[in-house]
């Protein structure tokens, strides 16, 4: 039946960035569909851990700074998740950092901070996951774009060009493992209310201008986005490949 296709009992998933916002709310989807989760970043994720717990998954923090692991690290990290909960399923690549200013004085560190977290180390975990994934093949990820791999948006260049090549990236892996039966897609938020968007959501001309321009009529929240991260994590996808599933309220529709 279909919708027993959507299901992801027995498999085993690797979020990042799961401790909260977006990548907490993608975490329990997943188990809530059955499956066990890692939890890759840099924060205790103690709230994630009890939530997917609570719902009798098992869940595993892996703890990894982006900003600073190196490949090793990553392909370690990849490599302990799925020795420890006993298999590789799924990953989703949702942890990720903005820095806000104009172009001619964005700071380099700021442009290598940002492609660092959110392209290096997408790609350096795709890699790992890729390794196993490949070798039995089969597996799910997802990575986490935005409306910035569509448009360039305001004083956010490292950004912009990041969340661009994830989409990139994407459809590159998607290529190449597509016909091993490892699913390499995305999913494009619109503009979601979580830590990320609070300067955005605290200047009121902003935030106005922002929710007038959305065709629903309101931000998004995170939960918004699970059914989008399973459907792409699950046997339903298994013909999906390279797609960027935008969740935007309609946005580029616009
Ligand atoms: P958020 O609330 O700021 O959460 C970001 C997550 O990334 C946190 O879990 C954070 O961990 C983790 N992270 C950041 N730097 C890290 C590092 N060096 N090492 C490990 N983990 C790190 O943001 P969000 O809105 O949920 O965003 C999640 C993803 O969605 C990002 O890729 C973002 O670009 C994307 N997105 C968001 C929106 C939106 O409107 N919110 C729209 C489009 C795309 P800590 O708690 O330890 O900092």
């Amino acid at each position: 039946m279909v919708l027993d296709s959507f299901r992801l009992d027995g498999r085993v998933a690797l979020v990042t960035g799961g401790n909260r916002g977006i990548g907490q709310a993608l975490a329990i989807a997943l188990a809530q569909a059955g499956a066990d989760v890692a939890l890759l970043g840099r924060t205790r994720p103690a709230e994630t851990v009890a939530r997917v717990a609570a719902l009798g998954r098992r869940a595993l923090a892996v703890p990894v700074d982006l900003a600073t692991a190196g490949p090793d690290d990553l392909a370690g990290a990849v490599s302990r998740a799925a020795d420890e909960l006993g298999r590789l399923d799924i990953l989703v690549n949702n942890a990720g950092i903005i820095r806000r200013s104009a172009a001619v004085a964005h700071p380099p560190e700021d442009w290598a901070a940002v492609l660092r977290v959110d392209l290096d180390a997408v790609f350096q975990l795709c890699q790992g996951a890729g390794r196993i994934m490949l070798s039995q093949r089969h597996g799910k990820i997802v990575n986490v774009a935005s409306m910035l791999s569509y448009q360039g948006g305001i004083r956010v260049p490292s950004y912009a060009a990041a969340k661009h090549a994830v989409v990139g990236l994407t459809r590159a892996l998607a290529n190449e493992w597509a016909a091993t039966g490892v699913n390499v897609n995305a999913i494009a938020p619109g503009y979601i209310a979580t830590d990320n968007t609070a300067p955005l959501r605290a200047d009121a001309d902003r935030e106005a201008a922002i929710r007038e321009r959305i065709p629903a009529g309101r931000w998004g929240v995170p939960d918004d986005l699970t059914g989008a991260v399973v459907f792409l994590a699950s046997d339903a996808a298994r013909y999906v490949h390279g797609a960027v599933l935008a969740v935007d309220g309609g946005w580029l529709a616009r």
